[in-house]
C-alpha cells in the first residue's frame, strides 16, 4: 500500500467515524479518548462551542450531558449521569453509578464496532482481563483446545500496553513498546481461536452446583456459561503527574520495583517517589548498589506511613537523602531519564537520576469480586495455601486448593491482582500460563461446591457456604 492509499483510507475512515461532542473537561472525556485511542478507533471530536455548530444550526441540540456520541445513522449515546471509573470501595449508590458508566462504555464499544457479545452459550474458561496475564492465559487455553472467552473492560494490553518502553522483558535486548507486545499477544490469542470482548464486564455470576456451570450476565445483558474462570484484572497504579514522566516510562521511570532491579543501577544516582513501606524497602535495596538514593516524600516525616525499622535504617544510611515536603515537577532527559526537577519549600532544585521508581500506591482491581472471593487486607486475591491463613473456612473442599486457585473452586487468579504477585510483565505471563495448566487439572475433576447463594442488589453474586456466617463483613475475615 502506498502512502497515498494509506492517507485515503484514513480520510475515508475519519469521514465515517462517529461524532463526539465534548469539552476537554467533560467527566469521562479523557477516559473516552484513551479508550478509543488504545483500541485504535477513530472519533471526530467537536467542542460544543465550535462555530461550526452555528453553521449547521445545530448548537441547540447538544445541550444535554457531554461527551455525547452521535453515530453516522443519527443514533445518540448519552453519557452516564455521573461518571464513575472505579468499582472499589463504593456504596450502593456508587455501584449504581459505576454500572451506568460501564453500560455506557459497552454501548460505545458496540457502536464503534468492537465485539461485545459472546458467540457461544458455554465456554471451558472465562478469562477476566486482557493484560499480560489474561492474554497469555488466552494464548495457552485456546491453543490447547479450550473454548475460551476473554472479557476486557478497557483495551487489550493492560498496564504493559500503556508502557512506552519495556526494557526488561526477556527476548528483547533493545526493549519493546508495551503496545507492540500487547498487539502481538492479542493477535496470537485470536489466531488460536480465543474470543476477546472489549468494553464489557460481568454484572452477575450465578453458580449452579448441579450443572457445575457458572452463569454470567454481562453489563450489556449478554449471557453465557463457563466451567472455570481466570481472574487477571491487574492493579491500578496511581500515576505520577509531572511533566516529562509519561514520555520516559520504561526509559528510566518505573512503576513499582522488584529487589532484583536494584543491581542494574550500580554506582549511579537514583530517586524514589513515595513514603510508605514499599518506598522505604526500595530505598534500602537501591542503597546497596547505587551511589546516591534520593527519596522524595510529599509529607513532613516518614514515621506516619513507614515501619520504624525502615525509618531507622534509612536515617543511618550514608547513601540515602530524604527530601521532605517535596514533589517531582519535571522529569528530564532526551532518550532516557537524566535528572528530575524537584519542588521543595517553594524552591526548585535539580536532582541527577538515572532512574526514578514511582511507589505512590494503587489498588488491585478486585472490587467486582469483593464479598465473594477471599481478598487480603489490601484487596489482592488470596490463592492456594494462603487461603488457610488465619481462617480455614474460606476453602470448602476436602482436597487442597491448586496454587493459583481462589476461595471459589474452579476460579483462578493470575498476575498483579493476586496476593504475593511480583509486579512484572514476565511474572504475569508466567501466572497466565500456569493458571491454564491448573484449569486443565480442574476440568478433569470439576468439583464446584457452593452453599446457598444470595443475590445482592446490583453487585456480583455473593455466596454463603454451609456453616459460614450470613454476612461475610460481620465475620471480620477480610480485615
Ligand atoms: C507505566 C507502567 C510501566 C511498566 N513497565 C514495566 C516494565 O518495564 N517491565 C515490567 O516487567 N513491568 C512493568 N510494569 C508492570 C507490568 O505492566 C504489570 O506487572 C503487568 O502488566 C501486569 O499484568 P496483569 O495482566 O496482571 O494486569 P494488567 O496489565 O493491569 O491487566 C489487567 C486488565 O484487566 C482489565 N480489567 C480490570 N478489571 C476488569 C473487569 N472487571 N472486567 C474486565 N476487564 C477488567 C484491565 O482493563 C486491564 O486491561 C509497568 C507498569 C506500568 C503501570
Amino acid at each position: 500500500m502506498t502512502m497515498n492509499d494509506l492517507t485515503e483510507t484514513y480520510e475515508k475512515a475519519y469521514e465515517e467515524a462517529p461524532w463526539i461532542i465534548s469539552q476537554p473537561t467533560s467527566p469521562g472525556a479523557q477516559e473516552l479518548r484513551q479508550f478509543l485511542r488504545r483500541n485504535g478507533l477513530l472519533g471526530r471530536w467537536l467542542d460544543p462551542n465550535d462555530p461550526l455548530l452555528d453553521l449547521f444550526g445545530a448548537r441547540g441540540s447538544f445541550e444535554g450531558r457531554l461527551p455525547l456520541v452521535i453515530l453516522p445513522d443519527g443514533r445518540r449515546i448519552e453519557p452516564p449521569i455521573e461518571y464513575r471509573e472505579s468499582r472499589n470501595d463504593v456504596d450502593e449508590e456508587g455501584l449504581a453509578r459505576y454500572i451506568e458508566t460501564a453500560r455506557w462504555r459497552a454501548d460505545v464499544a458496540a457502536a464503534f464496532g468492537l465485539a461485545t457479545r459472546p458467540r457461544h452459550e458455554t465456554y471451558d474458561v472465562l478469562i477476566v482481563g486482557a493484560g499480560a496475564a489474561g492474554l497469555t492465559a488466552a494464548v495457552y487455553a485456546a491453543s490447547e483446545g479450550l473454548r475460551t472467552l476473554v472479557l476486557e473492560r478497557t483495551a487489550p494490553g493492560g498496564q504493559a500496553g500503556t508502557a512506552t518502553h519495556i526494557e526488561n522483558y526477556p527476548g528483547f535486548p533493545q526493549g519493546i513498546s508495551g503496545a507492540q507486545l500487547a498487539q502481538a499477544a492479542y493477535a496470537q490469542a485470536v489466531g488460536f481461536g480465543a474470543e476477546i470482548l472489549v468494553g464489557v464486564e460481568t454484572l452477575h455470576v450465578t453458580l449452579d452446583p448441579g450443572t457445575r456451570l457458572a452463569y454470567n450476565e454481562l453489563i450489556n445483558g449478554a449471557t453465557f456459561n463457563t466451567r472455570t474462570a481466570i481472574i487477571a484484572t491487574g492493579f491500578a497504579y496511581r500515576r505520577l503527574e509531572a511533566d516529562g514522566v509519561d514520555r520516559l516510562v520504561g526509559s528510566g521511570v518505573y512503576y513499582g520495583m522488584a529487589p532484583a532491579d536494584a543491581a542494574r543501577f550500580r554506582g549511579q544516582d537514583v530517586a524514589i517517589v513515595g513514603s510508605a513501606n514499599s518506598a522505604g524497602q526500595a530505598a534500602l535495596y537501591l542503597a546497596e548498589h547505587a551511589r546516591r538514593v534520593t527519596l522524595i516524600c510529599r509529607g513532613p516525616s516518614l514515621e506516619r506511613r513507614m515501619a520504624s525499622y525502615l525509618v531507622e535504617r534509612i536515617r543511618t544510611s550514608a547513601r540515602i537523602d530524604v527530601l521532605f515536603e517535596s514533589t517531582v515537577s519535571r522529569a528530564e532527559g532526551e532518550d532516557r531519564l537524566e535528572s528530575l526537577v524537584v519542588a521543595s519549600d517553594g524552591e526548585q532544585r535539580r536532582v541527577r537520576a538515572a532512574a526514578l521508581f514511582v511507589l505512590i500506591g494503587g489498588v488491585p482491581r478486585t472490587g467486582a469480586v469483593a464479598g465473594w472471593l477471599r481478598l487480603d487486607g489490601h484487596g489482592f486475591l488470596m490463592t492456594g495455601r494462603d487461603l488457610f491463613d488465619g481462617d480455614g473456612r474460606w476453602w470448602p473442599l476436602e482436597r487442597d486448593p491448586y496454587v493459583l486457585e481462589t476461595s471459589q473452586p474452579g476460579v483462578f487468579a493470575a498476575g498483579d491482582a493476586r496476593h504475593g504477585s511480583i509486579k512484572r510483565v514476565a511474572s504475569a505471563v508466567g501466572d497466565g500460563a500456569m493458571a491454564v495448566q491448573l484449569v486443565h487439572e480442574y476440568l478433569q475433576n470439576p468439583d464446584i461446591t457452593v452453599g446457598e447463594s444470595v443475590q445482592e442488589g446490583l453487585g456480583v453474586l455473593r455466596l454463603k457456604r454451609p456453616g459460614e456466617g450470613v454476612d461475610r463483613d460481620d465475620s471480620g475475615i477480610q480485615s
